[in-house]
């Protein structure tokens, strides 16, 4: 009794934030899930299959060829150039979520092989405000892009992202034509770029680099669109239908190649670029 009331005491006065979490409720199925188990079944429900977001250093790790990955993001710091302020100084905000991530920005990755295939892996961090795209994270994606042309490597962008990142405006609506134009690099060396699709990916990343790749691939019941359901139900003042908007959905109406659970996620993204890129040739004994 003494360390039932114990623990009622803790959860009161600290709001549960400095206990560390070790269950959580599934959102599709409410099974509570030990966090341990969770990781180990990388961050997909054993009950139901539902796909939690997965972290930027995971998602490499899951993608990657072990011991082959070299980071080469981080170098790009972001400005605020129109000193933009809203519920608070938009430089405040980014010192925050630095804090929080350990990194300069929303986007994390570098070179490496999967199953061989030389690769430059890019993974958009939801946990840094929305996974939102600024000038960092367009000049990341265009580096990328122009670093796998030169070293002819296959360009592989695992989007989660809100969009464009409104504090930055203009600015970071250019950053949609600048990765769109970064792509052609790849495409005059004959490089494959494929695009992973997770929950969610919105917006202006939607509509540039993530939905320009050779082949576009998605997780389970990922969120999927430009503008979100909300907006749209109120400019057409129309139901939408069931699962609109879901990789499921996308996958019906030809806005996707495949959707791939995650556990086969490495072994599909594989097989793509064993098909696509010329070092893959090599490995099928074409
Ligand atoms: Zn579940």
């Amino acid at each position: 009794m003494a360390l039932d009331r114990l623990f009622r005491r803790r959860r009161t006065r600290g709001g549960g934030r400095d206990v560390p979490e070790l269950w959580l409720k599934c959102p599709a199925c409410e099974a509570q899930i030990y966090k341990k188990d969770l990781e180990a079944n990388l961050m997909v429900c054993p009950e139901c299959g539902h796909h939690f977001r997965l972290g930027v250093e995971e998602r490499v790790r899951l993608l990657l060829d072990e011991g082959t990955f070299e980071v080469t993001t981080g170098r790009v710091q972001p400005e605020d150039p129109l000193r933009f302020e809203d519920t608070e100084p938009y430089r405040e905000r980014l010192a925050r979520y630095r804090e929080k991530t350990g990194r300069p920005d929303a986007i994390y990755g570098g070179t490496g092989a999967v199953e061989g295939v030389p690769t430059l892996l890019l993974a958009m961090d939801y946990a840094f405000a929305g996974g939102s795209m600024g000038s960092v994270v367009g000049e990341e994606i265009a580096r990328g892009a122009e670093q796998a042309a030169a070293e002819g490597r296959a360009l592989v962008i695992v989007a989660a992202s809100g969009g464009a990142r409104m504090q930055e405006a203009a600015l970071s609506l250019m950053q949609m034509a600048k990765t769109t134009m970064a792509l052609d690099r790849l495409w005059e060396r004959r490089l494959p770029y494929v695009s992973i699709l997770t929950d969610p990916t919105t917006g202006g990343v939607t509509a540039s680099f993530a939905a320009l790749a050779d082949v576009i691939l998605a997780e389970p019941g990922a969120l999927i669109g430009f503008a979100g359901p909300r907006v749209i139900k109120q400019t057409i003042r129309q139901d939408l239908p069931e699962g609109f908007q879901r990789s499921e959905f996308l996958l019906q109406h030809g806005m996707l190649d495949q959707v791939v659970p995650r556990e086969r996620l490495r072994s599909t993204l594989a097989q793509v670029l064993r098909l696509l890129h010329p070092e893959g040739a090599k490995t099928r004994g074409a």
